[in-house]
């Protein structure tokens, strides 16, 4: 025992003096405080949820500067926040968001609880966001374990279990590590990540610079390219869609408010219908037309969901006016211009790009 506490205190040690000299400059990290912000970890930790930090830089400081605070956040309109959000995917998080913040606001007057079963209360707050949060920004022990830290863990014991199974694995060794250590958690818990991101990398992993080389079973061996062990990959299945964008001679172009649940739901995007399984799908336009009017593209557009791929038939027509027809409630004529503004989630600005050439 006295060995094992040893091991995990040097372990500790190491990683932390790295941490200190290493570690990346995010925007979202305090420089100068003692504590982290909770709302800025709270808002980058969802943001990062399946998103690189390149990709969420420019939203976390496009939204801070929108709504600087929780309470600013959550008496944003909510079509203000889908719209902001657009472009980062996983739109269910958007909408959680804004639901988290108005809890927050409301029912804790602002302040995030600092406890993970308390935040796992909160909408859009599991366990890996609750335990970053209870860490990063109040400084408490909590077991913090994503991808980077699937990976290290994956080498540091020599996991043999493939992954997604080896995952229990991986919590019973990030635990023993990590809890109830009071020597900087928030410090520790970044630390992991940093090493992940820079050191510790999927591909070709920076062993000769890693300071917890010693430790790591992998390393020892010189197998570290066999871990993370993974099960083979499944084929995604596919999905079959129509999408329809109707432009007219006077800069207008159909969109539409997709219903607030499922996919999507509460985003603005391209007029089209429920996606089939087959490529055997009814052609269900918003807007009836003449005989040989629609304009069906050659080229078609591609989307990868988490689940599915998404293969689009792209339709096309112009129309004198849009204003002149009558049209469900659902759907929105916007000038071409803004609609290029707004930031159509990437599965419909795919169809909208390739249908803008022939326009
Ligand atoms: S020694 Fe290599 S494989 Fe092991 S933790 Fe460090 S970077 Fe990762």
């Amino acid at each position: 025992m006295q060995k094992k506490c040893n091991f995990i205190d040097a372990f500790r040690v190491d990683l932390l003096s790295w941490y200190d000299k290493n570690h990346r400059s995010l925007p979202w990290r305090s420089q100068s405080a003692a504590h982290e912000n909770p709302y800025h970890v709270w808002l980058s930790e969802i943001m990062l949820q399946q998103t690189t930090v390149p990709t969420v830089i420019p939203y976390f400081l496009k939204f801070i500067d929108l709504w600087p605070s929780v309470e600013d956040l959550a008496a944003a309109d909510n079509d203000d926040v889908m719209r902001e959000w657009a472009g980062l995917g996983y739109y269910a998080r958007a909408r959680n968001l804004h639901k988290c913040a108005k809890v927050v606001t409301e029912e804790y007057g602002g302040q995030f609880p600092q406890e993970t079963e308390e935040l796992k209360k909160l909408p859009g707050i599991g366990d890996y966001t609750s335990a970053a949060i209870t860490s990063i920004a109040f400084d408490k022990p909590a077991t913090v374990v994503d991808g980077n830290v699937d990976r290290i863990m994956a080498r540091l014991f020599k996991i043999e279990t493939p992954f997604p199974k080896g995952k229990t694995d991986v919590r019973r060794h990030a635990e023993s590590l990590s809890a109830g250590r009071a020597d900087r958690p928030s410090a520790y818990a970044q630390a992991l990540m940093d090493l992940g991101s820079m050191v510790c990398i999927p591909k070709t992993p920076k062993c000769g610079v890693c300071p917890i080389s010693q430790y790591c079973a992998a390393y020892k061996a010189g197998e570290v390219e066999l871990y993370p062990k993974k099960a083979p990959k499944r084929q995604k299945p596919r999905r079959y869609a129509h999408i329809y964008i109707v432009t007219d001679t006077k800069g207008h172009v159909l969109l539409e408010k997709r219903p607030d649940k499922g996919l999507l739901g509460g985003m603005t995007g391209l007029p089209t219908h429920e996606w089939g399984e087959t490529k055997d799908i009814a052609f269900a336009p918003p807007v009836e037309a003449e005989e040989g009017k629609w304009v069906r593209l050659n080229e078609k557009a591609y989307h990868v969901f988490t689940h599915f791929e998404l293969e689009m038939t792209v339709y096309t027509m112009k129309i004198d006016d849009l204003l002149s027809i009558s049209l469900n409630s659902n759907y929105i004529i916007e000038n071409i211009d803004e609609a290029d503004r707004i930031g159509l989630p990437t599965v419909f600005k795919k169809p909208y790009l390739l249908a803008k050439k022939t326009l």
